[in-house]
């Protein structure tokens, strides 16, 4: 196989709708490959899919080696732009060295792992027996990693497709857990002569809340929440902000209604000022806004003042670093939003991460505490298992031999403070040897993403070298 061919057999994946949760022609398509490949497959009860191939004459010897990709993409267009996930063919340009998705995403996160699995079935090189293996959904909850049954593949050394920096080798994730608060609040008039204003906090970078922990961005429901904290003369009204969960809040609004209004006005101001001074390098857009508004009625003052001090309480952020590889987060949490999903009730959720599942218990744990403390009902849900790294694994000691006779350098080795579908593997199979690596992408889950054409040639190069010389 050659980068060509993978990058060709992307081009045709680009062609097929794959969001998660509807990934049916994809799964189809895949079948269908295999079929007119001559090579076995299965589909299991949730459509994840396994494609065999027989191991080369000589070859009979070699251990099983798994591959894995998933099947799914994230399907975020920009705003304005005419386009159907569900039958458009992504649109994308080759363009100073890089392949584009402009108003949509490419989806090479992961359509070029799965690229990348086809080009080696597909391959005339002699290599041993390969599971490849195509997970549903893992990107809004890893589902198809979650629900696989044991046994529905039986290598004992997966290779994931599915990282986004050529040159680096990933040998362990983190692990995690929602948890989620319910308020239940009566409601109260708006006292007389009160103004009602909406208090907004927009224009924060976000990001994503196990990569981007650390990079000291604004928190703008925190930044909100911290402002109500302190003043008492309001009733509150509605505070919404953030979105999904695991992304860090971009913007929050909280309406309120004040008899002393323009003072209240006059101090979020003040107080946005100060923020936007503390922030001013790495969240040069932030902004402050108010405007007046109406309303019919606030929420009951008790309720409000619990809401407002769980949201000031509860931590946000990197709770410790790692103490065996360096710049990697270990446990951290995020304050992902707060939203009112029915009348008298809002919500807050919340995430936990880390790499030590005693860690995640505890801080799980502290967080639901502080909610439960405020009266809330608490949630805590989806808890997924890190992969802790192992230094002396046999496919990473290949991976990094093969890196350096290929290219004469050291690949770097790193973990992640967030999910990857190996740990969900390594419950279910224990004693599973991985590793994951990919080439080099760009801005995925948004549009703009794109993929770095000469890191395809390494990447293929090596996947080609370790799959054809593994023993
Ligand atoms: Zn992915």
């Amino acid at each position: 196989m050659t980068s060509e061919t993978v990058l060709d057999i992307f081009k045709e994946i680009t062609r097929i709708p794959r969001e998660s949760g509807h990934e049916g022609p994809i799964t189809e398509w895949l079948c269908k490959w295999a079929e007119a490949h001559g090579l076995e497959y299965k589909v299991d009860d949730i459509h994840n899919v396994c494609i065999i191939k027989n191991a080369a004459p000589g070859k009979e010897n070699v251990p099983t080696l798994v591959l894995q990709a998933h099947q799914d993409m994230v399907c975020e267009k920009n705003e304005g732009f005419e386009f159907d996930f569900s039958k458009d063919p992504i649109p994308y340009v080759i363009e100073d060295g890089w392949m584009v998705a402009k108003d949509t995403t490419l989806g090479a996160d992961d359509g070029i792992g799965i690229a990348a699995c086809l080009a080696l079935l597909e391959s005339d090189r002699p290599m041993g027996r390969l599971e490849c293996i195509f997970t549903i959904s893992e990107e809004t909850g890893m589902d198809g990693a979650d629900a696989m049954q044991e046994g529905f593949f039986t290598g004992k050394t997966l290779i994931n497709l599915d990282s986004e920096d050529e040159g680096q080798l990933f040998i362990g994730c983190a692990g995690g857990e929602h948890t989620d608060a319910y308020f239940e609040h009566g409601f109260e008039n708006i006292a007389e002569g009160s103004k009602v204003l909406e208090l907004s906090v927009t224009d924060a970078l976000g990001g994503h809340s196990g990569d981007d922990i650390n990079k000291l961005r604004a928190n703008t429901v925190k930044i909100l929440a911290d402002f109500l904290e302190r003043n008492e003369s309001f009733q509150l009204v509605s505070i919404n902000g953030g979105g999904k969960s695991n992304a860090i809040a971009r913007e929050c609004k909280a309406v309120v209604a004040s008899p002393c209004a323009d003072v209240l006005a006059a101090d979020f101001e003040a107080y946005g000022k100060l923020v936007r001074a503390a922030y001013s390098s790495t969240e040069p857009a932030l902004r402050f806004s108010v405007r007046e508004c109406e309303a019919a009625r606030a929420v009951e003052s008790g309720a409000a003042g619990r809401i407002i001090g769980a949201l000031a309480e509860v931590p946000h952020g990197v709770v410790k670093m790692s103490p065996d590889i360096t710049g990697l987060v270990q446990t951290s949490t995020n304050l992902a939003a707060v939203s009112s999903p029915e009348p008298g009730v809002i919500k807050i959720a919340t995430s936990q991460r880390s790499s030590v599942e005693a860690e995640l218990d505890a801080l799980v744990e502290k967080v639901a505490g502080i909610f439960r403390n405020a009266g809330a009902r608490v949630d805590c849900y989806s808890k997924y298992p890190g992969w802790k790294p192992d230094l002396k694994s046999k496919i990473l000691k290949d991976c990094v031999e093969s890196y350096r006779r290929l290219f004469g350098e050291e690949p770097l080795v790193l973990a992640i403070h967030a999910g990857l579908e190996c740990g969900l593997f390594l419950e279910k199979f224990p004693g599973l040897d991985m590793i994951s690596f990919g080439p080099t992408l760009r801005g995925v889950h948004a549009p703009g993403e794109k993929l770095e054409l000469a890191s395809m040639d390494r990447f293929e190069a090596l996947l080609d070298d370790v799959v054809c010389n593994f023993k």
